[in-house]
Formats: C-alpha cells, structure tokens, sequence
C-alpha cells in the first residue's frame, strides 16, 4: 500500500473519515503509489461551512489586496515548478517537459489576474434623468465549486480557482481522483501566497463528493472540466438545484489538410497534437481530413513512419515524446477501440497494441496509431477515444472536409491546413466549432482570451478564463441613484422612458 493523501480544508490538511479511498497509480509502471481519501457527504458539508466562514471577509478585502496574493502565488509556482511538474508526472504519466508547459499555461491564468481590480471596474453614466446618475458593478457570486478531470491536474483547476478567488469568491476544488497530488500541494502554496483559511480547499472524491456539492444549496456555481456524459449531468444537476454551471466537456478535433497546405509544416503539427500526452488532450487533434487523393497519399506516406518511431516512455526518461495512458482500463478501452476500427473496414496503418516496453511490462503504454479510410459511420470516428490513436478520413472536396466538421456531434476545436486566405477566412467563419485553429494544430486561447468548446463540448453560457471567466465568477449588479436635490417632484405612478425619468 502507498502513501496516504488527504484533503485541505481551511488551510490545513485533513485526512479522511469516511472509511472510503481509491488508489493513486504511477501509470508507467502499473504500481499503486499513493491512496487517496473519497470524501463522503458529511466532510463535503465540513468543507463547504469552511468556504462559507471565509466569504463574507475575503469579498470585502479590496481587489488590489486580493491581486497581491496572486502576485506571490506566481512566485511561488515558479520557485516549485520543477516539484509540480514531478507531481503531475509521476500519477498522470505525462512527460516532465509536458507537464512543465501545461503548469505554465495555468500560470498565466494567475499572471492574468493579477489585473483583476482592472478587469472588476464598472460603468457609469451620469445623468441618466434629472439628478440620477446609474452605475454597474460586478460582485462575487459565493461559494464555488470546481470539479476537474485527470488529463490536466494543475492546468484545468487553474483556469478556474485563480479567477474565482481573485474576485471575491471562495473555492472547493475536487480535483481527479486519478493525480490529486499536484491540486493539494497549489492550496498549500496559496496559504504561503497568504490566502486566509478557507478562501480555497481541495476536497478528493468520487460521484458522492460531487453529489454533496451538486445538491447543498450553499454552493452558488459549479465549474465542470471533463467527460460530456458527465459534464451533462452536472449541468442539468446543477441547474436543477439554482446553480450557475458551465461544464467543459469531450472532443473530437479534426485537422483539415488541403492540397496547397505546407506538408512539412503539416505533419509535424499533426504529430504533436495528436500523440503529445498520449493523446489525453481535450484538445488534441484525432480526426485528419485529407483533402484529395494525392494529399491523403502524401500525408500517410510521412505519417506512418514518424508515428511507427514515435519514443515512448516513461516520464523519467527525458527522450520519451509520449508517455503511457492513465489507467490500465483506459488501455483496454482504447484498444478496444482499434479492435473496431480495423473490424469495421478501416486500414490499419500503425497497430499500437501490445507494446511492450523493457522494465515496463506492466505499465499502461499504447503505441502511435494510425488509420486511414476512416468514414464517418465508424466508432473510431464519431467517439472520443482519448488515446494516442489518429484517424484520417478522406475528402473529395473542401466542401465535404467542412461538412464534416459541421455534422460531428463535438464542437470543441478545429484547424485547416491551407496557404489560401479564402478557404481559410470561410473556414473559420462557417464552422460550429469553439476554438479554431488556421495552420496551428491545438488553437488553445491564452489566458486573457478565453477557452471554450461549442455543441457537446460545451453546456452553460460561459467559456472558462479571460473575461468570460470574470463573468461567470461574478454578479452584475445596476445602481440608479439620486441625491435629494431639493427638488420636489411628487409621486410618480407610471412607467416613462429613461430619459424621461420613470425614476
Ligand atoms: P470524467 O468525466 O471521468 O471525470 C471528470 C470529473 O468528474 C472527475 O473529477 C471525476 O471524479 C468526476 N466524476 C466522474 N464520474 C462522475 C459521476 N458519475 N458523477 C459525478 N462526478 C463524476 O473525465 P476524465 O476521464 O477525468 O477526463 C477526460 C475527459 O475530460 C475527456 O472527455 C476530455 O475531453 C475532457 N476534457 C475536456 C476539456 C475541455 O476543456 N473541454 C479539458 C480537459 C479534459
């Protein structure tokens, strides 16, 4: 049995009571490393009484206060990246230079609100009738809930918690039960930071934890990163119980290659984002779609080779391009998945099951996959199979490249590989797709811009982060005031037009 986790709740660590945990595996090796505690209902009410103590007095500290914490918990992120990385590394899978760059990413989500009296400032108009004048402000919603997925232990908690607390509110992270180590190690940097107790908690759990937050009234927003089947629960859970939800769900992200597109450029791009992290990415590109016979020839001639040599290994060797997956049932999931692909018709062009590493054996590795003549009735092309397993399809036209794009059920990225401004300007125009790439394969936002999918990638009204993440952590409340004037008007019993008064 490994090493026991805990939960951290109001600024200290608390070990678990429910009698209940769940094992914590080092992915490239297939050993249990460390056991973590899933919280039953009555430590979910414990921890939400303690976000719920800290709200009133860390909404009230002024922003520029709240802003100071976040410069110091920049420092210190920096000063234990190298720590974090491990973290991440050592339970998710992922290569340490990976997981350095996805830390980054969430960092600048912190850099961005550091900013944040600037981003809270309101409107106001003078005069809107006689001696009134009308101000907007945005206030902090309460007590809010995050719930994330394995892919991204530090990155995704950290497009949520840092705009959240920056503006006022306090937060409860239940972070992956798969790699919470990294989550419970950023609370107790933000302590450091001088956060007061309370103001963010991390809480390890399964569906009971979710369940607990999803139903206590006390919880005024929940924010979801993961699966649809369950982003669409929490959504509709959530709201059902008066809550403000947005739920961050699955993908499947084509890549369109036309035949003006720069191959080179092509195929080093598609190499990245379709096998980088093993292709445990939201983001990561799963659908190729060729554009003419002679560009889909000349993508699985480069292709093939470079997906057959792919380095994989463990997060230790600094060689390894691509890791091993989460779980071993992930590894069966996903070779199930290629078992269909080659059972309904699809041409197997790289086989990536049964690999075997030397010293090992037991670890969840699956090789680079590749399929071609992929159509659009097959398992492999309409599910998210989150693995390192890259099917291309092959279009007549750009027409039906787009239609593809169009008709799939996921609408969370999409990048076209073209030289030509037209295609590439009605491209982005026409698709129902969240985030668009042109000639860059993974068009994740930064953090001042906003990230968020469209179709059954996405329920709620809000992305996450930028100023989309100030909205959804906020209330816009409207003042019209007036100042006795000396001005007697009598009473007013009718509705007018503003400029009219009505006031
Ligand atoms: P998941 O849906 O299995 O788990 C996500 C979270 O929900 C975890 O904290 C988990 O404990 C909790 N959960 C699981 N089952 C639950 C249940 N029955 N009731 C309540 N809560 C439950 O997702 P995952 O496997 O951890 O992550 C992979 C998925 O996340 C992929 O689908 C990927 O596309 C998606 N993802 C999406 C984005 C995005 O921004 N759109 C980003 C990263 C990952």
């Amino acid at each position: 049995m490994g090493r026991e986790l805990w939960h951290f709740i109001d600024g200290e660590r608390v070990a678990g009571t429910s009698g209940r945990a769940g094992d914590v595996f080092n992915p490239a090796t297939g050993e249990v490393s460390k056991s973590v505690p899933l919280a039953n209902t009555d430590e979910v009410k414990k921890v939400i009484t303690a976000a719920a103590v800290a709200l009133p007095a860390w909404s009230t500290t002024p922003p520029a206060k709240r802003a100071q914490v976040m410069f110091n918990f920049r420092s210190l992120i920096l000063k234990h990246l190298d720590e974090l990385a491990e973290l991440v590394s050592s339970e998710h899978g992922k290569t340490l230079e990976d997981a350095k760059g996805s830390i980054s990413r969430g960092l600048e989500v912190v850099e961005f609100v550091c900013g944040v009296p600037q981003l809270l400032k309101g409107h106001y108009s003078e005069s809107v009738a006689g001696d009134v004048d009308s101000y907007a402000l945005r206030q902090p919603v309460g007590v809010c809930a995050g719930i994330t997925p394995f892919n991204f232990p530090a990155m995704v908690p950290m497009w949520m918690f840092p705009v959240a607390i920056a503006c006022g509110n306090t937060f409860i992270l239940k972070p992956s039960e798969k790699d919470p180590s990294c989550a419970l190690r950023l609370a107790e940097l933000l302590s450091e930071a001088g956060l007061p107790d309370g103001c963010f908690n991390v809480i390890n759990g399964d569906k009971e934890a979710v369940d607990a937050l999803l139903s206590d009234p006390t919880v005024a927003a929940v924010s979801f990163v993961g699966s649809t089947a369950i982003g669409r629960y929490i959504y509709e859970t959530g709201c059902r119980n008066g809550k403000r939800v947005q739920a961050l769900c699955g993908a499947k992200n084509h890549m369109v290659i036309m035949p003006d597109a720069d191959m080179d450029q092509a195929v080093d791009a598609v190499m990245g984002a379709a096998y980088g992290s093993a292709g445990e990415r939201c983001m990561a590109v799963s659908v190729a779609v060729t554009v003419g016979e002679e560009t889909g020839d000349e993508f699985i001639k480069r292709v093939g080779p470079r997906v057959q040599n792919l380095k994989i290994g463990p997060y230790t060797d600094p060689l390894a391009e691509m890791g091993p997956v989460i779980t071993r049932e992930s590894k069966e999931r996903i070779e199930r998945y290629i078992e269909e692909g080659v059972t309904s018709g699809a041409e197997l062009i790289v086989d990536g099951r049964g690999l075997q590493l030397q010293g090992y054996e037991d670890g969840f590795f699956v090789g680079g996959t590749l399929f071609d003549g992929v159509t659009s009735g097959m398992s492999i092309y309409c599910d998210e199979i989150f693995g390192p397993v890259l099917s291309t399809v092959r279009a007549a036209s750009y027409a039906d490249a787009k239609q593809l794009v169009l008709d799939h059920e996921y609408g969370n990225g999409a990048a076209i590989f073209t030289r030509d401004g037209d295609t590439a300007r009605d491209f982005t125009q026409s698709v129902n797709i969240g985030m668009v790439g042109v000639n860059v394969p993974i068009p994740v936002p930064v953090a001042y811009h906003s990230f968020g999918g469209w179709k059954a990638s996405l329920f709620g009204d809000h992305s996450i982060h930028g100023m989309e993440g100030v909205r959804f952590y906020t209330r816009l409340k409207t003042v019209t005031a007036r100042w006795p004037s000396g001005i007697k008007e009598g009473a007013v019993f009718n509705f007018h037009s503003g400029s009219d008064t009505g006031h």
